[in-house]
């Protein structure tokens, strides 16, 4: 498995670790792990963090990644979470062997370990109430205030610990903090919680217990007793390092982690907090957690990005200390890198629009050849049927075209791909609506495959399908799930979801395509040739009726154009497709 690319410039992380290694730190082990919390499904996020956790591991000799379900908060945990997160993993090409890990099976340990904190006096049940705690915390500018029950002796603390684990208290009635400084600058450091009374059902421990300890306390102690080396978090727990130090140091553990923090990924018009994309998910704004426009894996997945595309984004990233906003350009660049060399060509009409070859035999069927990737001959050549009425895109045709529009247009050749050069001599339109309904064409027979022998030359080359072979079949066009590139950017008190797009699906259900897709697998992408790349969506679609998922459009350099001439400028915005 070649995941890692061995010409990467080290970043700080790998700095760090390669320093460690070379000074024998652990004896030379490395030892990473990452660890979800069972609670959503994976996004892009967690897998630049895989990528980065997993990756170290790869890349240093003997180093082994860990995969640990931190599940210490039962109410929101699931099993369905468990095994979306493991399939996701897998497919982005990570395989922990046997390094399975689960928070919820050190409670014991944990539990253990915090009856060693009360008695050397590190610890004590406090009786305040959530509110209380939080009022006697203080703030950023104010210290707090010691909490009345702080002075517990340690026999008292002990017996209500155990009574709390009994389950003869309700919950919220008491919890076991730590002893460590009201005053701190870091709020993290006054007197934290350890344990809180729960009386809910673990999805693993079921009812055995009614206390769970909190992050703070169960992260720092899971790294250790696993024996990481390197504890690689997100910025977000840079003012909880000081903590996770302390409670290490205070428990005198063998195994005392580092923790090192990066910035998370943020990606432009999408949002990456578990917690929204729950609610997009819950609310129905989207059809579940795999929608092709989430940035899940299951979405991306689905949607027909590929693992490569995924790694090679999130190795393009990089890895940072300061929190940026990635472009998502950058995303669809990679996938359209990869797919470039690997996705077969196909011909597909989109919003389709006869065409009446009136000089070609009716009743004639050739079959042309054509080639599955000009970047690639060694992935072959097809046949296509061609026959006397074909389908065009609408867009491919303009009555009265403008200046350098080189598609069909009255009494303009162009050539049909893989055909023939075509020129339009009539015009149909519905006498209602003014609408173009058909084109009748001449074809020029000397002109087979699409070259002419007197060197003819064409400005235009059209996609096509013979309108008596064509599949029709559905089509969905994704576009960003939001309008803004940062979703947040909301007027006062309104919500994030003010800025979904109402555009960011489109369903064509009447496409026309080559036949041969008819037998295309789910999960199988193409290249539909001037459109995009596209795959066949896994969920929906059914034996002989593939249903196309966009995956990304193909730079449009019309669309920029025109843009451009709209604005009387050029566009450096992202190319969009023609339909978008
Ligand atoms: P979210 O904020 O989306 O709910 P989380 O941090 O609560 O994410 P966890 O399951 O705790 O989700 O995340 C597992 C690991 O993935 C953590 O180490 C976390 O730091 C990392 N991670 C989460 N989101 C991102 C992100 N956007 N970029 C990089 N790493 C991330
Ligand atoms: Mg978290």
């Amino acid at each position: 498995m070649t995941i890692v690319d061995s010409i990467r410039p080290p970043d700080f992380i790998r700095n760090i670790v390669r320093e460690d290694v070379r000074a024998n730190k652990n004896d030379g082990r490395v030892v990473t792990r990452f660890p979800p919390e069972p609670n959503g499904y994976l996004h892009i996020g967690h897998a630049k963090s895989i990528c980065i956790n997993f990756g170290i591991a790869l890349e240093n000799e003997g180093g082994i990644y860990h995969l640990r379900f931190d599940d210490t908060n039962p109410s929101k945990e699931d099993i369905e979470y468990i095994e979306s997160i493991k399939s996701d993993i897998r497919w982005l090409g990570f395989d922990w062997g046997k390094h399975l890990y689960y928070a919820s099976d050190y409670f014991g340990k944990l539990y253990q370990y915090a009856v060693q904190l009360i008695k050397d006096g590190k610890a004590y049940v406090c009786s305040l109430s959530t509110e209380e705690i939080r009022g006697y915390r203080g703030t950023l500018t104010e210290p707090g205030k010691n909490s009345p029950y702080r002075t517990r002796s340690l026999e008292e603390n002990l017996d209500l610990f155990e009574r709390m684990r009994a389950g003869e208290f309700e919950d919220g009635s008491h919890v076991l903090r730590a002893k460590i400084d009201m005053t701190s600058p870091n709020l993290n450091m006054r007197d934290p919680v350890l344990y809180r009374i729960r009386h809910e059902s673990h999805h693993r421990t079921h009812d055995k217990w009614c206390i769970y300890p909190t992050y703070d306390f169960a992260h720092c102690l899971s790294d250790s007793i696993e024996g990481i080396t390197h504890s690689i978090c997100t910025l977000e727990f840079e003012n909880n390092r000081p903590l996770y130090d302390w409670i290490l140091n205070e428990l005198n553990v063998d195994c005392h982690p580092q923790q090192i923090e990066f910035a998370r990924l943020n990606l432009s018009y999408t949002v990456m907090s578990k917690r929204k994309l729950l609610e997009l998910v819950e609310q129905g704004y989207v059809s579940g957690w795999d929608d092709p426009r989430m940035p899940t894996i299951s979405g991306l997945r689905r949607r027909g990005y590929t693992p490569e595309a995924i790694r090679n984004f999130c190795e393009r990233i990089g890895v940072a200390k300061s929190n940026s906003i990635v472009d998502i350009a950058l995303l669809e660049h990679c996938i359209r890198e990869d797919l470039n060399l690997r996705a077969p060509r196909v011909m597909a009409v989109l919003y389709p629009l006869r065409v009446v070859i009136d000089n070609y035999p009716e009743g004639r069927v050739e079959e042309l050849d054509a080639q599955n990737n000009p970047e690639d001959p060694g992935m072959g050549t097809r046949k296509i049927p061609f026959s006397r009425v074909v389908y065009i895109e609408q867009d491919d045709f303009r009555e009265n075209p403008p200046k350098k529009f080189f598609r069909l247009a009255p009494g303009c050749e162009v050539r049909l791909k893989h055909a023939y050069y075509i020129k339009c001599v009539r015009v149909i339109k519905d006498e209602g609506t003014g609408k173009v309904i058909e084109l009748h064409c001449r074809y020029d027979p000397a002109t087979r495959g699409g070259w002419s022998s007197d060197g003819r030359k064409v400005r235009g080359t059209l996609h096509w399908v013979s309108a008596a072979h064509a599949l029709e079949a559905e089509v969905r066009l994704y576009d960003h799930l939001f309008i803004k590139a940062n979703p947040y950017d909301v007027k006062d008190g309104s919500d994030f979801k003010t800025n979904l797009n109402p555009n960011s699906l489109e369903k064509l259900t009447s496409c026309r395509m080559e036949p041969g897709l008819a037998g295309a697998r789910p999960g199988s992408r193409y290249q539909f040739l001037r459109q995009g790349y596209f795959c066949v969506d896994s969920v929906d679609s059914r034996e002989g009726a593939p249903v196309f998922n966009r995956i990304v459009p193909l730079r449009d350099s019309w669309a920029k154009i025109e843009k451009a001439q709209e604005r009387g400028s050029f566009s450096p915005t992202i190319p969009r497709s023609l339909h978008s």
